[in-house]
């Protein structure tokens, strides 16, 4: 099942795409993860199914993760979606308390865990989300700011890709694009 996308707006075709250093090589300080994150159904199913193998990681319990209540949008994977909390650090409880970066992202990377998909669409997409079938750059939408120091407006970041190409396989198995 995938999130259904019918129009693209123009600031996604301009808008500056990763380079090779990515989130992980980059300066910045991970704001963007100073927020709970809206995970989809299908990725809360997943970190249920992961759950001890996460929880000894993040050092919490996941039924402390979450806030309470599903948001009922279906515009996610499995067709709901809920918001992670915050830690006592201000991040998303998913960050890695050690450095920059997610325990999320790292299982999938080391191997641990083989369904991306336990990565929240939304985390994988930024700084491209989506609403009512749009897909859009993240600061299209009132009061959203990308981070100054997100490797997708960097000045020493010269890529000549724009997101839409650097998020491709991102993208191909999140949306189905009429
Ligand atoms: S789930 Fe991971 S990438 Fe998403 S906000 Fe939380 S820590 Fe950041
Ligand atoms: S999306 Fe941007 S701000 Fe967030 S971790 Fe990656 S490079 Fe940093």
């Amino acid at each position: 099942m995938k999130i259904k996308i019918s129009t693209i707006s123009n600031k996604c075709f301009l808008q500056k795409g990763f380079n090779d250093k990515g989130c992980y090589g980059c300066k910045c300080d991970d704001s963007c993860c100073k927020h709970g994150a809206d995970f989809d159904q299908e990725s809360f199913n997943l970190i249920i199914q992961n759950k001890d193998i996460i929880e000894k990681i993040i050092e919490k319990k996941i039924n402390d993760c979450f806030e309470e209540t599903f948001s009922k949008d279906s515009e996610y994977l499995e067709n709901n979606s809920i918001r992670s909390v915050k830690g006592e650090n201000g991040f998303c409880v998913f960050h890695n308390k050690q450095g920059k970066g997610c325990v999320l992202y790292q299982l999938v990377q080391l191997g641990e865990i083989s369904n991306r998909r336990i990565i929240p669409s939304i985390c994988r997409l930024f700084p491209l989300t989506w609403n009512n079938g749009e897909l859009k750059v993240y600061d299209e939408q009132e009061n959203c700011i990308i981070p100054n120091d997100c490797n997708c407006i960097e000045q020493e970041n010269t890529t000549k890709k724009n997101i839409l190409e650097t998020q491709e396989p991102e993208i191909g198995d999140i949306f189905d694009i009429e």
